[in-house]
């Protein structure tokens, strides 16, 4: 036999190699091998076994990386399949399929030394005073890693290595397993007893793996765009209506019957919250099981760690972000992608593949129930589900007999005009009113705005001097704690000046314009001196602990007010939250995307979920300049229905997604007039080879929405399609023989959440 091995290093072919005799039996398509290429070694994956080569001269590989048969063939297509449809090359797609400390292997299995007591056989061996306290140490702890033992008995190797020369106990390697949660106590939970909107949703998942057991062997589908033939499933429950239960008892329904379960959520509401919740229930029971956790806060030990309890099938649970989609979970029964329209489940650097996209496809092809679930499904799924191509599943109430929050729309052009001196737009009446009223209480509070620094940006009101990054498009922002501007796109910072740099002006009256957390937690601290206020956003979580910390303390109400942008919104449950104030909702509106509104609705709808999950009804204000948006008063209304027909009739004016796919090429560098040049060029290739197809959409180039980012220049090519698969070959094609000027790149994205 012959492998075919497909090498890390990009070259878009595959080569063949010679089996040596001490390998045969480890040596199989999934297996990863170091081979040579030229007068290197390189790292590489046997993607096919074949029995004749058609090349002569074969090199035989060098050796076998890590356990054989790494990747699973299930996982080796699905792989294959990415590359094609997001156009990059296997290598690339390959890579990514395996976390780094095991592609490598230079995280191993982490071994410790052991000492472990023996019986006493026959007479007591004579020992010395020392020897004997030593000893009972051990006798009482019957085993100890070595370490520990020297540290407990005050004592050295020796003394111990003695011990064992007498044949009272063993010192021997083991392997230590990372436990990333080792330091959690876990108490386990049962099962609740589910309302009739939960059960019904449980039964249809029921329902799909009964028909999933009954079909034959591995149906090939036609997974191009999505998966026909299979019933994957969309439920859509308010916040807090308890999807997390109906997942629960799918995944103890999918073990009874012997099934693996894979559970994406997104990296931000990977909370230990979120973890321990899943742990908790399948730590006992006929049926109970590892719960593998794959996540970026790992170290690299940890994650091989848990990689490895996957691939020995001792982990049969899953949860983890995006790349957990590539779990080589073996007789895979169901995959559960909370908070679907989430858009960190796209990978935004090659293989820039979409997470819920893969489930749907992967779950086509092996066969497994694929459960989306959100509170503000993605219009994409949506309309999906409403073409029948996804059952639907709604649960519109709240678990717990809880109403949804009020929620209050607050005209911020009244405001800011009656608004008091020092406080320009920051808190209406109302809000201000309403944080009062949960302090005497002793209620807390969310304060949401996404943007992170005092300011957004520094401005000279005498001759109009704006201060912008030097290396990007954007103004940059004022954080007032270090006394820095900031790029939030490059990192760039300078000091903050104090009057105005232009030499021609100097003023000194230089006015910070737009809002940051920073200055909302300045103006609450001047507002309610004695609140316990914390702040949440990527300045104050300086160390990896800082995020749970401030969770911790928020929790055990020792904050109560709590400021933060994005990462607060969603996922957290806190039951004396009664009041989540939107500070400024237009912020995400305002953005050149199609899904501005979208998304708008989206966070409006998770911010507010964080409102009344307890026993006290909650209250949401949302400060707008737009008060009468649709993303804010169907938001207002949690009326996602009327949303969905309102944004899916523009995307069909528009031909946006879903009635579209898009493909958008991105071409950067530093010459501006080179990248406009190549965007042209690039542009009458497209003409020529795809124009004349019907349907067409082919616009641009144009320079992005953020036409400088990182000192590079960026033009752009949006390319509308209705089916992706073929329009991907002909443009992975196209980038294979194209010639760019060596310093301009080309960007190519499919399905992109990001049109900057
Ligand atoms: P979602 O994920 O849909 O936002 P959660 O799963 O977080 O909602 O559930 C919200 C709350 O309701 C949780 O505290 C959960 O324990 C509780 N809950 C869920 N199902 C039930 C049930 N059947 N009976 C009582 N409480 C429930
Ligand atoms: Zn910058």
């Amino acid at each position: 036999m012959i492998a075919r091995v497909t090498l890390e290093i990009a070259v878009r072919k595959e080569f063949d190699y010679l089996i040596p005799a001490d390998c045969v039996d480890r040596v199989e398509v999934g297996t990863r091998v170091k081979v040579p290429f030229g007068p290197r070694l390189v790292l590489g994956v046997v993607t096919a076994m074949v029995e004749h080569s058609p090349h002569t001269n074969l090199r035989p590989i060098s050796s076998v990386v890590g356990v054989s048969g790494m990747l699973t063939p299930r996982v080796l297509e699905l792989a294959r399949w990415m590359a094609g449809y997001y156009c990059c090359p296997v290598e690339t797609a390959l890579k990514s399929v395996l976390p780094e400390a095991v592609r490598k292997e230079d995280a191993k299995w982490k071994e410790r030394l052991y000492a472990q007591v023996l019986p006493v056989v026959g007479e007591m061996p004579k020992l010395t005073q020392r020897q004997m306290e030593v000893w009972h140490v051990l006798e009482e702890w019957r085993e100890l890693p070595l370490q520990e033992l020297l540290k407990l008995a005050e004592t050295t190797v020796e003394t111990v290595r003695r011990l064992e020369d007498k044949g009272l106990l063993r010192i021997a390697p083991r392997v230590d397993e990372r436990d990333p949660y080792a330091r959690e106590e876990i108490l386990p939970t049962q099962a609740m007893v589910m309302n009739a909107e939960q059960q019904r949703a449980y039964e249809a998942i029921r329902g799909a793996m009964d028909s999933m057991a009954r079909l034959p062997e591995p149906v090939e589908v036609r997974t191009g765009e999505g998966g026909a033939g299979v019933p994957p499933l969309l439920l859509h429950g308010v916040t807090g209506s308890g999807k997390t239960e109906v997942y629960l008892q799918a995944i103890a329904s999918a073990l009874e019957r012997g099934w693996g379960s894979i559970v994406l959520v997104p990296e931000i509401s990977l909370t230990p919250q979120t973890v321990e919740r899943f742990k908790a229930r399948f730590t006992t029971g006929p049926n109970a099981t590892l719960v593998a956790v794959l996540h970026s806060h790992l170290s690299s030990g940890e994650r091989h760690d848990e990689w490895h309890k996957i691939r020995q099938g001792r982990a049969r649970i899953v949860i983890g972000a995006r790349s957990a989609v590539f779990a080589p979970v073996e007789r895979l029964g169901l995959i559960v992608v909370d908070e679907e329209h989430e858009h960190s489940y796209k990978q935004e650097e090659a293989p820039r593949y979409h997470a819920r996209d893969l489930a749907v496809v992967r779950g086509a092809r092996e066969r497994a129930v694929v459960v989306l679930g959100s509170a503000t499904p993605s219009v994409e799924s949506y309309y999906n589900a409403k073409k029948g191509k996804y059952s639907l599943l709604e649960m519109p109430s709240r678990a717990t007999d809880q109403k949804l929050p009020v929620v209050r729309v607050v005209d911020l052009r009244v405001e800011s005009r009656k608004g008091e001196k020092g406080t320009p737009g920051v808190f209406s009446e109302p809000l201000k009113e309403g944080i009062r009223q949960r302090l005497e209480k002793g209620e807390q509070t969310i304060l949401f705005l996404n943007r992170r620094g005092y300011s957004s940006s520094l401005q000279c009101p005498k001759c109009g001097y704006v201060a912008g990054c030097p290396n990007c498009s954007v103004s940059l922002t004022f954080h007032r704690a270090k006394h820095l501007l900031l790029c939030h796109i490059c990192g760039h910072s300078e000091a903050a000046p104090v009057r105005c740099p232009k030499p021609e002006c100097g003023d000194g009256g230089i006015r910070y314009a737009g809002l940051g957390t920073e200055r909302v937690e300045e103006t609450l601290v001047r507002l309610f001196p004695k609140a316990r206020i914390a702040r949440m956003d990527r300045d104050t979580l300086q160390k990896k602990e800082d995020y749970r910390r401030i969770l911790t303390e928020f929790r055990t109400g020792r904050i109560d007010i709590l400021v933060g942008t994005q990462m607060i919104a969603k996922g957290l449950h806190f039951p004396n939250v009664t009041l989540v104030g939107v500070l400024y909702a237009d912020l995400s509106l305002h953005v050149p995307d199609f899904r501005a509104g979208e998304r708008t609705f989206q966070l409006l709808t998770q911010v507010s979920g964080r409102a009344g999950r307890g026993d006290v009804e909650g209250e949401v204000f949302v400060q707008s300049f737009t008060p009468f948006h649709p993303a804010i008063q169907f938001a207002r209304r949690h009326d996602y229905a009327g949303f969905y027909e309102a944004e899916v009739e523009f995307r069909e004016q528009l031909k946006y997604p879903p009635f579209s796919r898009i493909a958008l090429l991105t071409l950067k560098g530093r010459n501006e007039d080179k990248v406009k040049f190549s965007a042209d060029h690039i542009r009458k290739e497209l003409d020529a080879k795809v124009g004349s197809w019907p349907g067409m959409v082919i616009a641009g180039p144009a320079p992005a929405p953020l036409v400088r980012a990182e000192s590079f220049f960026r033009y752009q090519i949006m390319i509308r399609y209705r089916a992706m698969s073929r329009l991907s070959q002909v443009l992975s094609a196209m980038e294979a023989t194209l010639h760019l000027p060596e310093d301009v790149h080309l960007v190519m994205d499919v399905d992109p959440v990001n049109l900057m």
